[in-house]
């Protein structure tokens, strides 16, 4: 499946600059999680299995979008949460509420024990409580996960000389490093602090032609700034492209940041990959209330 380039016109500029709308391919399974579910059904459904089994914060896009994978391609899911407090919440958070109505399955488990979520032990009890499943690790990156997401660029994008994407756990930077010409320059946006990345990245690709741009993290996971929430409604406002908090609006902010200090090199070709996520704008814009401050006024 392909997906659109959108031209963005940068007055007073000649770099080119286009957006890649992953998030368009489908409403719920959106963007990058399409691309990285893909495989893994495939490899699920070959192995037998009947459920999906994940892990995910609050407002994770990756649980929303396996609970609608499941819902569409026949799989129960279950769906372990970080924070034992929200179960009595499940209704007051749009990302758990529209996962439920696809009839996911919870197991909310505390902070610590959500840390050894990967440890043997952990997965035992779960094999014990839920019986035979397929997992899907946080994040869902995986050599399946990265399979998929090297389906991202096209032929008809050997063009561009930078290749730019928000990055959480690298499993989608890896994919676009994969299928990216050597002639074309990677620049991975990640939207957490921390250096970690860099070891997960090189385990999944064996090309060098790429790089993290580490300053626009915006304090760590999940924090915005009011400087954040107004460019993207601005972005929204000049080119009609909704982009959220968590992921996207950070990588988009850099690159125009980049463009702006001059940092390509004059007539540079770039294009942007909108990796989805905007079903998390609705969980910030509640966060925002409660706090008085700007919300996000992106429509979706
Ligand atoms: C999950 C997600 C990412 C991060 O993808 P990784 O493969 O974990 O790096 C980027 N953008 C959006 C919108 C996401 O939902």
């Amino acid at each position: 499946m392909e997906s659109t380039n959108q031209k963005i016109l940068l007055e007073n500029s000649d770099i080119t600059l286009y957006i890649k709308r992953e998030d368009l391919l489908h409403p719920y399974i959106s963007g990058n999680k399409f691309r990285k579910l893909k495989y893994n059904i495939v490899q699920a459904r070959k192995e037998g299995k009947t459920k999906l089994v994940t892990f995910g914060g609050a407002f994770s896009n990756h649980i929303l979008a396996a609970a609608a994978a499941g819902a569409e391609y026949g799989f129960q899911t279950v769906g372990i949460i970080r924070g034992e407090e929200l179960r009595d919440k499940i209704l007051e958070n749009p990302t758990l509420r529209q996962a439920q109505d696809f009839g996911m399955e919870f197991v909310f488990v505390s902070r610590e024990a959500y840390k050894t979520k990967t440890e043997s032990y952990f997965l035992d009890s779960l094999k014990d409580m839920l019986g035979d499943f397929y997992l899907l690790p946080e994040g869902g990156t995986n050599d399946l996960a990265v399979k998929g997401c090297e389906e991202i660029l096209t032929e008809s994008d050997a063009d561009f000389d930078f290749i730019c994407s928000a990055v959480g756990t690298g499993g989608t930077l890896s994919g676009l490093i994969n299928c990216s010409k050597s002639s074309q320059q990677v620049l991975g946006f990640p939207a957490l602090k921390g250096d970690f990345l860099r070891e997960d990245i090189c385990s999944f690709v064996s090309k060098t032609n790429w790089d993290l741009q580490t300053e626009y993290h915006f304090g760590g996971y999940g924090k915005v700034t009011e400087e954040l929430v107004a460019f993207i409604n601005t972005f929204y406002q000049s080119y009609g492209v909704p982009l959220d908090p968590i992921y996207t609006g950070k990588m988009v902010f850099g690159v125009i940041d980049l463009i702006d200090k001059g940092w390509f090199p004059s007539q540079s070709k770039i294009l942007m990959i909108h990796t989805g996520g905007l079903q998390g704008i609705a969980g910030m814009n509640q966060m925002l209330r409660q706090k008085k401050q700007t919300e996000i006024t992106v429509h979706v």
